[in-house]
């Protein structure tokens, strides 16, 4: 069987739906996909800046996660560069989260993702596509609140 990869996706700068609509299309190529619905992270501290919006995505793909990785690289860096505002907000974040059969302890590629479980914004919307690898109390144990918007499709 074709294995499944989970990858992050986040943003809170600028067009935020066109920003994930760019990961995911540059992180897809030609492999199959399905995507959680998007998600609100409501701010914590006193910085003013917009809320986050993450969605996780599933691929089925025969590529290394070396390979992802590379894609998700790229594309974070071709939608900094299209920015001149002020740093510390990020146009995109994208995190490999998980390649079925594949652990590594490289500080460039950590499988499974060190710190996915600690997050709610990863595990909630993680749990739509992968029950049976994020549970109920992996929900429950995870930190911070999320708000469920809408699918990437029908927000803009
Ligand atoms: P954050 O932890 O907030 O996502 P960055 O995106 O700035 O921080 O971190 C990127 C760094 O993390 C890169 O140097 C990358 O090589 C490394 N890294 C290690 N494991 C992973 C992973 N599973 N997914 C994405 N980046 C990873
Ligand atoms: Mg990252």
């Amino acid at each position: 069987m074709t294995p499944r990869a989970f990858l992050s996706l986040g943003s809170n700068l600028g067009d935020r739906a066109e920003h994930l609509r760019a990961a995911v299309a540059a992180v897809a190529v030609h492999d199959p996909y399905r995507l959680s619905r998007v998600y609100e992270t409501e701010p914590v501290g006193g910085v003013a800046q917009d809320d986050f919006w993450n969605l996780v995505m599933e691929l089925t793909t025969a590529v290394t996660p070396w390979e992802l990785l590379e894609r998700a690289q790229d594309v974070e860096k071709a939608r900094h560069r299209t920015r001149d505002v002020r740093w510390g907000p990020r146009t995109l974040d994208v995190d490999v989260l998980w390649v079925d059969g594949f652990t590594s302890a490289d500080p460039r590629l950590t499988l499974p993702h060190p710190r996915a479980m600690e997050r709610a914004f990863v595990v909630v919307p993680w749990r739509e596509l992968a029950p049976d690898l994020i549970s109920e109390a992996d929900v429950a144990r995870a930190a911070g609140r999320v708000v469920v918007l809408d699918t990437l499709e029908m927000l803009h």
